[in-house]
């Protein structure tokens, strides 16, 4: 039987490391990798080996004064010469092209109908980087470099991409302000960093209405996220039919991380996805590829991802019900996105 989801998953992802303490360190997908290399998942799994981003795919989204300030800022004894988060040092460029290239590699898997989904676990993330600037753990914008790939490459005119780390996912939104055939949706808590990420950011130019904020109270859990997901994304799904289904998936809003106030359960991660395939399904003839951004708790990381992984394996295709929530109907009421996209 032909394995439907594919992952990436490569020991070469961890060499970008230092002794300083960082929250974005290899520990963060360790023991996942371990897990998943368990015949329990290692016999339903397709797994893929990264290629390296080449420079081509790289320079569609960064400049190249950018490529040549972060490679020396890498040679640089103070990692954190470039940026207070951002550290970079000598296999950092590689690794980030590695973790890059490895959505590009899922990308290429399902758009040539050999898996249907896919879940890139690479590091580092990417979502904060601007075509000019790295911030936020993030070198090289992974989801963006995708999407311009599969633009480039397959000739696709309406690519969904679906934010829900706990971060406002700022580079890919700047990247693709103006068009209107990469919708971005992104679902963060408010006023945190980077502290983009309004409801009146919604683009320019031919991209106007193509870009949605979200930004939600952190005392929004599981509920109004559920609700949130199956009202905006259910409907313009199906205005927009996107070809395929991109996820900056972090995993940073969970009850158990320290870096946001959010309280999503492990379980939420599950629900999520089991909507995203129904949508993808509908849409995309189930084209959806996971991106691993945030998640700084290895333990509810693991735990969260392993219920992705699971939703994206289960045969049969489940319905997650829209359930009420007073809280973020109210929030909804007042988005200016209804003067794009029809709700009901
Ligand atoms: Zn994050």
């Amino acid at each position: 039987m032909n394995k439907k989801t594919g992952i990436i998953k490569d020991q070469r992802l961890f060499n970008h490391r230092i002794e300083q303490a960082s929250p974005e360190n290899p520990g963060r997908l360790k023991n996942l990798y371990l897990t998943l290399a368990n015949p329990t998942y290692g016999d339903k799994l397709a797994g893929f080996s990264p290629r390296e981003a080449g420079s081509r795919e790289i320079e569609r989204i960064h400049s190249k004064f950018y490529l040549d300030q972060i490679r020396a800022h890498a040679l640089a004894t103070d990692p954190f010469s470039y940026d207070r988060d951002t550290y970079l040092m000598d296999e950092s460029i590689y690794t980030a092209q590695l973790a890059a290239g490895g959505c590009l590699e899922l990308a290429d898997r399902i758009m040539n109908s050999e898996i249907k989904n896919g879940f890139a676990l690479v590091r580092p993330p990417g979502h904060h980087a601007e075509p000019g600037r790295g911030m936020g753990f993030c070198i090289f914008n992974n989801i963006a470099i995708t999407a311009a790939y599969l633009q480039k490459t397959y000739g696709l005119k309406r690519i969904l991409i679906f934010d829900f780390d706990v971060h406002h996912g700022n580079g890919t939104q700047d990247i693709f302000y103006d068009s209107s055939q990469v919708l971005t949706v992104s679902m963060h808590q408010n006023n945190l960093f980077p502290f983009t990420g309004k409801i009146d950011e919604l683009g320019k130019d031919q991209g106007v209405g193509y870009n949605l904020n979200l930004p939600l109270f952190s005392q929004f859990g599981d509920l109004e996220y559920t609700y949130l997901t199956g009202k905006v994304m259910g409907h313009i799904t199906e205005q927009f039919m996107p070809q395929i289904i991109l996820v900056s998936a972090g995993f940073d809003a969970h009850v158990d991380e320290t870096i946001s106030d959010t309280t999503l359960t492990t379980k939420w991660f599950g629900s999520v996805t089991t909507m995203l395939k129904k949508l993808a399904y509908d849409a995309c003839d189930e084209r959806l590829l996971f991106i691993l951004e945030g998640g700084y708790n290895p333990i509810s990381l693991e735990a969260s991802v392993l219920t992705v992984i699971d939703a994206l394996l289960e045969a049969k295709l489940s319905i997650v019900g829209i359930p009420e929530s007073e809280r973020a109907k109210r929030l909804l009421e007042n988005h200016p996105l209804h003067k794009f996209w029809h709700l009901s």
